[in-house]
Protein backbone atom coordinates (compact mmCIF):
# COMPACT_ATOMS: atom_id res chain seq x y z
CA UNK A 1 0.00 0.00 0.00
CA UNK A 2 1.40 3.57 -0.58
CA UNK A 3 2.13 5.40 2.37
CA UNK A 4 1.91 9.22 1.38
CA UNK A 5 4.45 10.45 4.28
CA UNK A 6 7.63 7.91 2.32
CA UNK A 7 7.66 10.75 0.07
CA UNK A 8 7.49 13.99 1.92
CA UNK A 9 10.37 15.92 0.44
CA UNK A 10 13.15 17.69 2.57
CA UNK A 11 12.24 21.24 1.81
CA UNK A 12 14.22 24.35 3.14
CA UNK A 13 12.09 26.32 4.38
CA UNK A 14 12.70 30.08 3.85
CA UNK A 15 9.41 31.34 3.92
CA UNK A 16 7.48 33.00 6.82
CA UNK A 17 7.40 30.17 9.03
CA UNK A 18 7.08 27.54 9.35
CA UNK A 19 11.30 26.96 9.48
CA UNK A 20 12.82 23.70 9.74
CA UNK A 21 12.89 21.72 12.54
CA UNK A 22 16.20 21.52 14.98
CA UNK A 23 17.12 17.37 14.16
CA UNK A 24 17.46 17.35 18.08
CA UNK A 25 13.32 18.83 18.13
CA UNK A 26 12.51 16.06 16.11
CA UNK A 27 13.83 13.44 18.05
CA UNK A 28 12.23 14.91 20.91
CA UNK A 29 8.52 14.54 18.94
CA UNK A 30 9.26 10.84 18.72
CA UNK A 31 9.66 10.19 22.73
CA UNK A 32 6.63 8.53 24.46
CA UNK A 33 3.61 10.01 24.89
CA UNK A 34 3.12 10.71 28.61
CA UNK A 35 -0.59 11.21 30.10
CA UNK A 36 -1.19 15.44 30.52
CA UNK A 37 -1.81 14.53 34.09
CA UNK A 38 1.56 12.72 34.28
CA UNK A 39 3.77 14.16 37.49
CA UNK A 40 6.80 13.93 34.63
CA UNK A 41 4.81 15.70 32.02
CA UNK A 42 4.41 18.52 35.09
CA UNK A 43 8.17 18.68 35.12
CA UNK A 44 8.89 19.06 32.29
CA UNK A 45 6.13 21.65 31.34
CA UNK A 46 7.77 23.27 34.53
CA UNK A 47 10.79 23.54 32.78
CA UNK A 48 8.95 25.10 29.29
CA UNK A 49 7.39 28.06 31.51
CA UNK A 50 11.08 28.74 33.17
CA UNK A 51 12.60 28.71 29.93
CA UNK A 52 10.47 30.92 28.30
CA UNK A 53 10.47 33.62 31.14
CA UNK A 54 13.68 33.55 30.34
CA UNK A 55 13.66 34.09 26.22
CA UNK A 56 10.90 36.42 27.05
CA UNK A 57 12.22 38.74 29.84
CA UNK A 58 9.75 38.51 32.00
CA UNK A 59 9.31 37.19 35.68
CA UNK A 60 5.34 36.38 35.27
CA UNK A 61 3.83 33.77 36.75
CA UNK A 62 1.53 33.07 34.22
CA UNK A 63 4.00 32.14 30.75
CA UNK A 64 2.54 29.00 29.21
CA UNK A 65 2.52 27.39 26.20
CA UNK A 66 -1.31 27.68 24.68
CA UNK A 67 -2.48 24.31 22.15
CA UNK A 68 -2.38 26.00 19.04
CA UNK A 69 -0.95 28.01 16.79
CA UNK A 70 0.20 32.03 16.57
CA UNK A 71 -3.39 33.30 16.12
CA UNK A 72 -4.76 31.65 18.98
CA UNK A 73 -2.37 33.47 21.35
CA UNK A 74 -3.61 36.61 19.85
CA UNK A 75 -7.67 35.02 20.14
CA UNK A 76 -6.67 34.69 23.93
CA UNK A 77 -5.23 38.19 24.59
CA UNK A 78 -8.01 39.94 23.21
CA UNK A 79 -10.31 37.74 24.78
CA UNK A 80 -9.04 37.92 28.18
CA UNK A 81 -8.88 41.30 28.61
CA UNK A 82 -11.58 43.31 26.12
CA UNK A 83 -15.18 43.08 26.45
CA UNK A 84 -17.79 44.78 24.45
CA UNK A 85 -17.10 48.34 24.33
CA UNK A 86 -13.96 48.62 25.41
CA UNK A 87 -11.46 51.10 23.94
CA UNK A 88 -8.61 49.59 22.13
CA UNK A 89 -6.12 51.23 20.08
CA UNK A 90 -4.24 48.85 17.43
CA UNK A 91 -0.88 50.49 16.23
CA UNK A 92 -0.87 49.10 12.13
CA UNK A 93 1.86 48.67 9.83
CA UNK A 94 1.36 45.28 8.16
CA UNK A 95 -1.21 42.43 7.67
CA UNK A 96 -0.80 40.98 11.24
CA UNK A 97 -2.01 44.05 12.76
CA UNK A 98 -5.05 44.18 10.29
CA UNK A 99 -5.56 40.40 11.66
CA UNK A 100 -5.53 42.06 15.12
CA UNK A 101 -8.11 44.48 14.26
CA UNK A 102 -10.61 41.54 13.24
CA UNK A 103 -9.88 39.44 16.09
CA UNK A 104 -10.27 42.58 18.38
CA UNK A 105 -13.87 43.58 16.52
CA UNK A 106 -15.32 40.11 16.87
CA UNK A 107 -15.10 40.48 20.76
CA UNK A 108 -17.08 43.97 20.42
CA UNK A 109 -13.89 45.82 21.51
CA UNK A 110 -14.22 49.51 20.47
CA UNK A 111 -11.07 49.71 17.95
CA UNK A 112 -9.26 52.49 17.17
CA UNK A 113 -6.26 52.06 14.54
CA UNK A 114 -3.32 54.04 14.16
CA UNK A 115 -2.41 53.38 10.24
CA UNK A 116 1.21 53.72 9.07
CA UNK A 117 2.08 52.59 5.44
CA UNK A 118 3.67 49.20 5.50
CA UNK A 119 7.29 48.86 5.59
CA UNK A 120 7.79 52.31 7.18
CA UNK A 121 8.40 53.17 10.62
CA UNK A 122 5.34 54.30 13.36
CA UNK A 123 5.64 57.98 13.56
CA UNK A 124 6.04 58.29 17.35
CA UNK A 125 4.61 61.61 18.22
CA UNK A 126 1.82 60.83 16.76
CA UNK A 127 1.72 57.25 18.65
CA UNK A 128 2.55 59.22 21.85
CA UNK A 129 -0.61 61.93 20.68
CA UNK A 130 -3.13 59.05 20.37
CA UNK A 131 -2.34 57.26 23.33
CA UNK A 132 -2.60 60.61 25.48
CA UNK A 133 -5.92 61.65 23.73
CA UNK A 134 -7.15 58.03 23.74
CA UNK A 135 -8.06 56.63 27.23
CA UNK A 136 -7.66 53.40 25.94
CA UNK A 137 -8.01 50.22 28.54
CA UNK A 138 -5.55 48.06 25.67
CA UNK A 139 -2.81 49.15 23.07
CA UNK A 140 -1.80 46.84 20.71
CA UNK A 141 1.22 46.13 18.49
CA UNK A 142 3.46 43.78 16.46
CA UNK A 143 7.38 43.53 17.31
CA UNK A 144 8.24 41.72 14.13
CA UNK A 145 5.81 42.64 11.15
CA UNK A 146 6.30 39.55 9.25
CA UNK A 147 4.45 40.52 5.91
CA UNK A 148 6.53 43.78 5.76
CA UNK A 149 10.09 42.96 7.88
CA UNK A 150 10.03 45.72 10.08
CA UNK A 151 10.79 45.55 13.67
CA UNK A 152 8.50 48.17 15.90
CA UNK A 153 9.28 49.92 18.37
CA UNK A 154 7.39 48.30 20.69
CA UNK A 155 10.23 49.16 23.88
CA UNK A 156 9.54 52.81 23.16
CA UNK A 157 5.30 52.10 23.34
CA UNK A 158 6.09 50.35 26.32
CA UNK A 159 7.49 53.30 27.71
CA UNK A 160 4.90 55.47 26.97
CA UNK A 161 2.65 53.33 28.91
CA UNK A 162 4.51 53.13 31.95
CA UNK A 163 2.61 54.76 35.00
CA UNK A 164 -0.70 54.23 33.19
CA UNK A 165 -3.54 51.05 33.67
CA UNK A 166 -3.47 50.95 30.18
CA UNK A 167 -2.79 46.85 29.11
CA UNK A 168 -0.03 46.78 26.72
CA UNK A 169 -0.71 43.87 24.35
CA UNK A 170 2.36 42.40 22.34
CA UNK A 171 2.51 40.25 18.86
CA UNK A 172 6.05 38.43 19.55
CA UNK A 173 4.91 35.38 16.75
CA UNK A 174 8.32 35.84 14.43
CA UNK A 175 10.24 37.99 16.88
CA UNK A 176 10.89 35.50 19.82
CA UNK A 177 14.22 33.63 19.43
CA UNK A 178 15.50 35.75 16.73
CA UNK A 179 15.91 39.58 18.21
CA UNK A 180 15.93 40.94 21.96
CA UNK A 181 13.06 40.70 24.17
CA UNK A 182 12.57 42.05 27.07
CA UNK A 183 9.31 41.83 28.63
CA UNK A 184 9.01 42.87 31.65
CA UNK A 185 11.90 45.98 31.81
CA UNK A 186 9.56 47.04 28.23
CA UNK A 187 6.41 47.14 30.24
CA UNK A 188 4.65 44.47 28.35
CA UNK A 189 1.49 42.94 29.90
CA UNK A 190 0.68 40.62 27.52
CA UNK A 191 2.47 38.85 24.86
CA UNK A 192 2.24 35.70 22.69
CA UNK A 193 4.62 33.82 20.22
CA UNK A 194 4.36 30.58 18.16
CA UNK A 195 6.44 26.90 17.73
CA UNK A 196 7.32 27.61 14.23
CA UNK A 197 9.53 30.59 13.61
CA UNK A 198 12.84 31.37 15.25
CA UNK A 199 12.25 28.11 18.41
CA UNK A 200 12.85 26.22 15.27
CA UNK A 201 10.19 23.68 16.59
CA UNK A 202 6.51 22.75 14.38
CA UNK A 203 3.92 24.27 14.10
CA UNK A 204 1.18 23.92 17.18
CA UNK A 205 2.42 25.82 20.24
CA UNK A 206 1.71 29.35 21.27
CA UNK A 207 3.92 31.01 24.16
CA UNK A 208 1.96 33.23 26.20
CA UNK A 209 2.80 35.26 29.41
CA UNK A 210 0.63 37.82 30.84
CA UNK A 211 1.23 40.48 33.87
CA UNK A 212 -0.22 40.64 37.40
CA UNK A 213 -1.45 43.57 35.97
CA UNK A 214 -3.50 41.77 32.91
CA UNK A 215 -4.58 38.72 35.39
CA UNK A 216 -5.90 41.42 37.37
CA UNK A 217 -8.40 43.02 34.79
CA UNK A 218 -9.53 39.80 34.08
CA UNK A 219 -10.37 39.52 37.73
CA UNK A 220 -12.16 42.82 37.26
CA UNK A 221 -14.06 42.23 34.48
CA UNK A 222 -17.93 42.60 34.57
CA UNK A 223 -18.60 39.70 32.23
CA UNK A 224 -17.32 35.81 31.91
CA UNK A 225 -14.60 35.64 28.95
CA UNK A 226 -16.86 34.22 26.41
CA UNK A 227 -14.44 31.61 25.65
CA UNK A 228 -14.05 28.55 27.54
CA UNK A 229 -10.66 27.24 25.92
CA UNK A 230 -8.66 30.25 25.75
CA UNK A 231 -10.26 31.24 29.35
CA UNK A 232 -7.29 32.20 31.65
CA UNK A 233 -8.29 31.58 35.11
CA UNK A 234 -8.86 27.80 33.80
CA UNK A 235 -6.02 27.40 32.11
CA UNK A 236 -3.80 28.94 35.22
CA UNK A 237 -5.27 26.00 37.30
CA UNK A 238 -4.27 23.38 35.02
CA UNK A 239 -0.67 25.18 34.45
CA UNK A 240 -0.13 26.71 38.02
CA UNK A 241 -2.74 24.60 40.42
CA UNK A 242 -2.47 23.10 43.57
CA UNK A 243 -3.63 20.62 42.75
CA UNK A 244 -3.33 20.62 39.01
CA UNK A 245 -6.81 20.47 37.59
CA UNK A 246 -7.54 19.07 34.21
CA UNK A 247 -8.17 21.49 31.02
CA UNK A 248 -7.71 19.86 28.33
CA UNK A 249 -5.29 17.20 26.99
CA UNK A 250 -2.15 19.13 26.44
CA UNK A 251 -0.09 17.88 23.61
CA UNK A 252 2.38 16.55 25.30
CA UNK A 253 4.41 15.51 22.23
CA UNK A 254 4.49 19.23 21.07
CA UNK A 255 5.53 20.00 24.65
CA UNK A 256 8.76 18.22 24.16
CA UNK A 257 9.95 19.61 21.37
CA UNK A 258 9.05 23.19 22.50
CA UNK A 259 11.15 22.04 25.43
CA UNK A 260 13.73 21.32 23.29
CA UNK A 261 13.39 24.35 20.74
CA UNK A 262 14.20 26.30 24.19
CA UNK A 263 16.60 24.16 25.47
CA UNK A 264 18.74 24.44 22.71
CA UNK A 265 18.46 28.55 22.54
CA UNK A 266 19.49 28.65 26.13
CA UNK A 267 22.44 26.76 25.49
CA UNK A 268 23.43 28.74 22.33
CA UNK A 269 22.75 31.66 24.81
CA UNK A 270 19.93 34.02 23.29
CA UNK A 271 22.33 36.78 22.68
CA UNK A 272 24.67 34.10 20.64
CA UNK A 273 21.79 33.51 18.83
CA UNK A 274 20.37 36.70 17.76
CA UNK A 275 24.08 37.36 16.87
CA UNK A 276 23.83 34.30 14.24
CA UNK A 277 20.43 35.63 13.00
CA UNK A 278 21.79 38.99 12.24
CA UNK A 279 25.14 37.31 10.55
CA UNK A 280 22.65 35.25 8.00
CA UNK A 281 20.82 38.54 7.66
CA UNK A 282 23.90 40.48 6.60
CA UNK A 283 25.16 37.84 4.46
CA UNK A 284 21.92 37.57 2.66
CA UNK A 285 21.67 41.26 1.77
CA UNK A 286 25.36 41.48 0.84
CA UNK A 287 24.81 38.66 -1.80
CA UNK A 288 21.15 39.89 -3.30
CA UNK A 289 21.95 43.71 -3.13
CA UNK A 290 24.82 43.35 -6.31
CA UNK A 291 21.64 40.84 -8.35
CA UNK A 292 19.61 44.04 -7.62
CA UNK A 293 17.66 43.06 -4.58
CA UNK A 294 16.68 45.82 -2.20
CA UNK A 295 14.93 45.36 0.97
CA UNK A 296 11.38 46.90 1.29
CA UNK A 297 12.88 48.71 4.88
CA UNK A 298 14.82 50.87 4.28
CA UNK A 299 16.31 52.04 7.79
CA UNK A 300 18.96 48.74 8.22
CA UNK A 301 18.06 49.26 12.27
CA UNK A 302 14.84 48.88 11.48
CA UNK A 303 14.87 45.65 9.42
CA UNK A 304 14.40 42.36 11.03
CA UNK A 305 16.78 39.85 10.27
CA UNK A 306 15.11 36.95 10.25
CA UNK A 307 12.01 37.71 8.28
CA UNK A 308 13.52 39.66 5.12
CA UNK A 309 10.93 41.03 2.83
CA UNK A 310 12.58 42.17 -1.22
CA UNK A 311 11.05 44.46 -3.49
CA UNK A 312 10.75 42.24 -6.58
CA UNK A 313 13.84 44.01 -9.36
CA UNK A 314 12.08 44.91 -12.77
CA UNK A 315 11.91 42.13 -15.51
CA UNK A 316 11.67 39.58 -12.45
CA UNK A 317 8.19 36.89 -12.28
CA UNK A 318 8.83 36.59 -8.39
CA UNK A 319 5.57 33.62 -9.31
CA UNK A 320 7.70 31.90 -11.42
CA UNK A 321 11.18 32.23 -9.59
CA UNK A 322 9.61 30.94 -6.10
CA UNK A 323 8.34 28.05 -8.39
CA UNK A 324 11.45 27.21 -9.43
CA UNK A 325 13.25 27.20 -6.33
CA UNK A 326 10.47 25.02 -5.08
CA UNK A 327 10.50 22.16 -7.50
CA UNK A 328 14.30 22.17 -9.06
CA UNK A 329 16.04 23.45 -5.77
CA UNK A 330 13.50 22.37 -2.81
CA UNK A 331 13.66 25.64 -1.04
CA UNK A 332 10.86 27.62 0.24
CA UNK A 333 10.77 31.13 -0.12
CA UNK A 334 7.50 33.38 0.80
CA UNK A 335 5.38 35.42 -1.65
CA UNK A 336 4.37 39.02 -0.76
CA UNK A 337 0.86 39.71 1.25
CA UNK A 338 -1.47 41.38 1.19
CA UNK A 339 -0.84 44.71 -0.47
CA UNK A 340 2.62 43.48 -1.05
CA UNK A 341 1.30 40.41 -2.85
CA UNK A 342 3.66 40.21 -6.55
CA UNK A 343 5.65 43.45 -6.19
CA UNK A 344 8.00 41.28 -3.15
CA UNK A 345 9.08 38.02 -1.89
CA UNK A 346 9.50 37.11 1.63
CA UNK A 347 12.84 35.07 2.61
CA UNK A 348 12.92 33.99 6.52
CA UNK A 349 16.20 33.12 7.78
CA UNK A 350 14.29 31.65 11.50
CA UNK A 351 15.88 29.50 14.07
CA UNK A 352 17.87 26.50 12.60
CA UNK A 353 17.95 28.16 9.16
CA UNK A 354 19.71 31.24 10.51
CA UNK A 355 23.15 30.61 9.51
CA UNK A 356 25.66 31.52 6.62
CA UNK A 357 25.41 27.83 4.43
CA UNK A 358 21.37 28.12 4.51
CA UNK A 359 22.19 31.78 2.99
CA UNK A 360 24.73 30.36 0.11
CA UNK A 361 22.92 27.50 -1.24
CA UNK A 362 19.72 30.06 -1.40
CA UNK A 363 22.03 32.48 -3.27
CA UNK A 364 23.35 29.86 -5.89
CA UNK A 365 19.89 28.64 -6.61
CA UNK A 366 18.80 32.06 -7.38
CA UNK A 367 21.86 32.86 -9.24
CA UNK A 368 21.16 29.82 -11.66
CA UNK A 369 17.60 30.29 -11.94
CA UNK A 370 17.82 34.30 -12.90
C1 LIG B 1 2.87 33.87 11.75
C2 LIG B 1 2.29 35.06 12.46
C3 LIG B 1 1.05 35.02 13.11
C4 LIG B 1 0.12 33.86 12.99
O1 LIG B 1 0.61 32.72 13.52
P1 LIG B 1 -0.02 31.29 13.09
O2 LIG B 1 0.94 30.37 13.77
O3 LIG B 1 0.01 31.25 11.61
O4 LIG B 1 -1.38 31.21 13.65
C5 LIG B 1 0.66 36.12 13.83
N1 LIG B 1 1.42 37.22 13.91
C6 LIG B 1 2.61 37.32 13.27
C7 LIG B 1 3.41 38.55 13.38
C8 LIG B 1 3.08 36.23 12.54
O5 LIG B 1 4.25 36.31 11.90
Amino acid sequence: MLNLLDNIKDTLLLGAGPSNVAPSVSQALAKKTLGHLDPYLFEINDGIMEGLRQLMGTKNHFTIPLSGTGSIGMEASFVSVTEPGDKVLIIENGFFATRMIEVASRVGADVTTLHFPWGKPYDLDEVKQTIQNGGFKVVAAVYAETSTGIKNPVDVIGGMLKDSDTIFLVDAVTALGGVPLEVDEWGIDILYSCSQKCLACPPGLSPFTMSDHALEAVKNRKSKIPNWYLDVELLQKYYEGTPRVYHHTVPSNMFYALYQGIFNILEEGKENAYKRHRAAHEALMAGLDPMGWKPLVEAPENRLPQLNTMLVPEGVDEASLRKALLTEYTIEVGGGLGELAGKTIRIGLMGYNANVEVVDRLLAAMKEIL
